[in-house]
């Protein structure tokens, strides 16, 4: 395995690697990695000549108030990880390798931003998108993987990959949980002890929606109540949104049909989490 610091290096050993016609599996990460990642690494290792990883913490996806200085990280561990994965590059660039100045051009999403994570994070999908077009563009892959914990970030990349024409295909892969059912994530180490606690009560309430959902329940409103008053009265989380929409399209939904994703954000101290899950139905 090499880490590569440099976009020169990075670029030379693509290149190298398509001159011997090996396919390249891309995982596009923040590091601090988790068994979440992991997966993400082993689908990727299976399909693919070569696994390339990136770990940057892409300070343009991050708004002025957010977790950026505090954001985990431990590269060390994250290179030992990927060794066991046998991942066979890491890029791990500096923010002043990424962005040497100013931007000239950044990406601005249009669609599917108006709600979830797009709307309480305004110009966080911009930022997605632009560092992901870098890191496309420089790392060329026929696959990268997404994990489906971002859902809405799953539904903008598809969206970039499509109207940008990159020939790549996006793979989604499930989310991996604590055994409690806590989604795992990078954040989830700067939750308190009491908060770590309450924490697998978003996705609990999720399953409870789903049950209801089972029993007959079609009201998407109903639905949001249901989970909302089980998230305030069992965590002191403080709710930034919890959301029922039309997957992928994310359009609001009057009564549940089809394919369908229920989201949540919740903020604790410290770390602000996220969970959903993707149903579906097919009623007449
Ligand atoms: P991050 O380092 O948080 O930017 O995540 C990098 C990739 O790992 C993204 O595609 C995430 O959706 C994915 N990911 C994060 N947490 C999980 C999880 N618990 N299960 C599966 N994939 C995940």
């Amino acid at each position: 395995m090499r880490v590569i610091t440099t976009i020169e290096e990075m670029q030379d050993a693509i290149l190298h690697a398509k001159k011997g016609g090996q396919s390249i599996g891309y995982v596009p990460t923040m590091g601090f990695l988790h068994e979440g990642h992991l997966s993400l690494m082993e689908k990727a290792r299976g399909e693919n000549d070569i696994v390339v990883i990136s770990i940057f913490v892409n300070p343009l996806q991050f708004g002025p108030t957010e977790d950026l200085s505090s954001y985990p990280r431990d590269f060390e561990r994250d290179k030992e990880l990927s060794m066991q994965k046998k991942v066979d590059y890491i890029f791990y660039p500096s923010v002043e390798e990424m962005y040497p100045h100013p931007s000239s051009v950044t990406v601005k999403v249009n669609a599917r931003t108006d709600v979830l994570c797009g709307k309480s994070r305004p110009g966080h999908f911009d930022g997605v998108a632009t560092v992901l077009t870098k890191l496309f563009h420089i790392i060329q892959p026929e696959k990268a993987y997404f994990g489906t914990k971002d859902a809405q970030q799953v539904a903008v990349v598809e969206g970039l990959v499509h109207d940008f024409h990159f020939p790549i295909e996006i793979i989604p892969v499930e989310t991996v949980r604590e055994t409690d059912g806590l989604a795992k994530s990078s954040r989830n180490v700067n939750l308190q002890t009491e908060e770590r606690e309450q924490a697998p009560i978003l996705y609990q309430s999720l399953l409870r929606a789903k049950e209801a959902i089972i029993a007959g329940e079609r009201d998407p409103q109903k639905v949001v109540a249901l989970i909302t008053e089980m998230v305030t009265e069992k965590t002191d989380g403080k709710i930034d949104y919890i959301e029922v929409y039309s997957y992928p399209m994310l359009r609001e939904m009057i009564k549940l049909n089809g394919k369908f994703i229920i989201a949540m954000a919740v903020k604790f101290s410290k770390a602000r989490l996220i969970d959903n899950i993707i149903l579906e139905i097919n009623e007449k």
